[in-house]
Order: structure tokens, then sequence, then C-alpha cells
């Protein structure tokens, strides 16, 4: 019983991300799906995308969590459109949630648009969202176990962002034990390592966010 109720949430689901790609397509915009666990730094990359890609690639972010709309107000300081949602409690995004985001957004002036997923690293990996391309962000201070922890998020990534290695020395994170079981599990990720907070390493990151971007 359980199961095919899943199973029916699941195909709904899909069907919604459809929809929202076809939506994306139609304008020419490639969207990214950003996930991580709370505190990774998956807005403070999104603050220096926007602010990298500023003249070649104009940012539009959805905002998804649970509550509160601090990350929407970041991003909206710098300019860049921005829809919050709200998920009242659910731990994911779903398809449907972004879909009504995408109706708010002028998807004609956007060079591309970054979806911030809830801080996460289980059931997001779930939901297909209609984004071209999956980001995960880690950062050093959540230890360098957790690709063998939680195998599907970093199975599916399209690119692996390793966040704060401005902290390699105040923290114990083997960048090679983590790029190995990465490499293992998903060989084909991009891989970068950054700091939003030193602006390390984004150049390298928005060249790859870029070239679809120019549509
Ligand atoms: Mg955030
Ligand atoms: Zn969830």
């Amino acid at each position: 019983m359980e199961i095919k109720i899943i199973e029916r949430i699941l195909a709904a689901n899909e069907n919604a991300a459809a929809e929202n790609r076809e939506l994306l397509d139609h304008n020419h915009v490639p969207a990214l799906n950003v996930m991580g666990s709370p505190g990774a730094g998956k807005t403070s990359l999104i603050e220096r995308t926007i602010a990298l890609l500023r003249d070649r690639a104009p940012v539009a972010v959805i905002e998804g969590d649970i509550a509160t709309t601090r990350d929407a107000e970041r991003v909206a300081k710098l300019g860049a459109p921005v829809v919050q949602i709200a998920t009242g409690g659910e731990c994911h995004l779903d398809a449907a949630m972004v879909g009504e985001a995408l109706a708010n957004l002028d998807l004609h002036s956007a060079g591309v648009v970054i979806i911030e997923n809830v801080g996460n690293l289980v059931c997001p990996a779930e939901f297909d969202l209609g984004e071209h391309r999956k980001v995960v962000v880690a950062s050093l201070p959540e230890g360098d176990d957790k690709i063998e922890k939680y195998p599907l998020i970093f199975s599916i990534a399209d690119a692996v962002v390793l966040n704060k290695t401005d902290m390699a020395g105040l923290v114990d994170f083997d960048i090679k034990r983590f790029r190995s079981e990465l490499d293992a599990i998903n060989p084909k990720a991009a891989f970068f390592e950054v700091s939003c907070r030193t602006w390390h390493g984004l150049d390298e990151w928005a060249e790859w966010v870029a070239p679809r971007a120019v549509a």
C-alpha cells in the first residue's frame, strides 16, 4: 500500500519536472539544482555566482527553505530576481513547487536559473525538479566521510563543489580521500575546490555554469 503511494507521488513529480524542463528549454534557460547540507555554503556560492556572471548570464534564483526568507533576502540584495518557496516543513523541493516559482520569474531575461534546495543530503536526491544539472555543495567542516554515507546524492551530481577550502589546516579533512571516493562513485562529476570567503577557485566554477548560460 505505502509503496504504491510513493510511486504515485514520484510519477506525479516526474510529470511536473518534465513540464518545468519544457518551459526552461522553450526560454533557452538552463537550470541548476543546488543541494547540500545546511551550512555548506549553497547561498554563498549562489551570491558569488550572481556577481561573477553579472555581465554574461544574469542569474535568477529560486530559494527553497523550510522557514524564513533569509536566503532570498541575501540574494535580492545583489539585485538578482528571486522567488522564495517556503516548504512549510517539507525537507526537500519537488517539481510542482518549482513550477509555481518558475511562473513567477521572468525567464526571458534570465541567463541561468539557480534553484537552492532545502539543506539536506537525503531526499532532495529523489526529486527531479526539471533542472538540467545537479550540483552538490560540500564543505570542509562537515568532514570528509560524506560521500560513502550519502552515496545517492553524490552519485547523481553533475558537479561537486567543495567549499571552505580556506579552513584546511583548521579542520581534519582529507581532500584526496574525498576526491577518490567521489571518483569511485561518480567519475564523471566535475569537481571544484573553492572558498566563497576568499573567492578561491570560483572563476573555474563560474566557467562551468556559464557555457550553457549563453543561449
Ligand atoms: Mg542557504
Ligand atoms: Zn524531504
